[in-house]
């Protein structure tokens, strides 16, 4: 794929997480690696996944210096970097602030997988260790759930979001429509098995 075409492709991604609802504000950030090359496509830093264009995504190389483009790359990018340097399966991660993944990344859980799609696309999502936004720990946490678990395709962030992965953008971008679903469909199942432990009863 051309590099006009990926970074039309990151943009495409960006506002389907935004306009679904998987991020508000300025949150989340979205990179996927140049085919042939030691760099990636990144956004850059402040900018809402609704507004990015072409013109925002930045070409960093794998020192997470700026090679092509204007203004400073994500915070997160120690995170994206991290995941690619151990995972070379992965051509794309995408993290995000989906309400429903968060709400069982700030109890501190994995997520539930109640359905056997969840079961069988998702498989395990682990969660990755509380650290502040755009630090070396919180970039150390996430790569270590990378490293001790081979092959997940998402984790949980405690207390902040989701990063998932994938061979393309599209596959990374499904995995977190799917794990948000799943978040919404096991806390729908929570509140069921209270109402039937505890029928109304008028
Ligand atoms: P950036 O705007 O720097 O990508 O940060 C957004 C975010 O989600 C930080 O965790
Ligand atoms: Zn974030």
């Amino acid at each position: 794929m051309s590099l006009d075409l990926l970074k039309k492709e990151l943009e495409y991604v960006s506002h389907k997480v935004y306009q679904k609802g998987y991020t508000q504000a300025t949150g989340g950030n979205i990179s996927v690696r140049i085919p042939g090359t030691d760099h990636v496509l990144i956004k850059r830093s402040g900018i809402s996944l609704g507004e990015v264009s072409k013109e925002d995504a930045l070409i960093v190389n794998m020192d997470g210096e700026v090679v092509e483009g204007q203004g400073k790359p994500s915070k997160e990018i120690g995170f994206h970097l991290g995941i690619y340097k151990v995972r070379p399966d992965v051509n794309a991660v995408v993290h995000c602030h989906p309400n429903y993944s968060i709400g069982y990344a700030c109890l501190g859980r994995e997520l539930p997988l109640p359905t056997v799609t969840a079961r069988k696309l998702l498989g395990h999502v682990p969660l990755a260790d509380v650290a502040p936004s755009g630090s070396k720990e919180l970039a150390q946490h996430v790569t270590d759930v990378f490293i001790q678990n081979p092959g997940i395709k998402i984790t949980l962030m405690k207390d902040h979001g989701v990063c998932s992965v994938g061979p393309t953008l599209e596959a990374a971008y499904n995995v977190v429509d799917l794990a948000e679903a799943t978040a919404k469909q096991s806390f729908i199942l929570t509140q069921l098995r209270a109402s039937v432990e505890s029928p109304v009863t008028n």
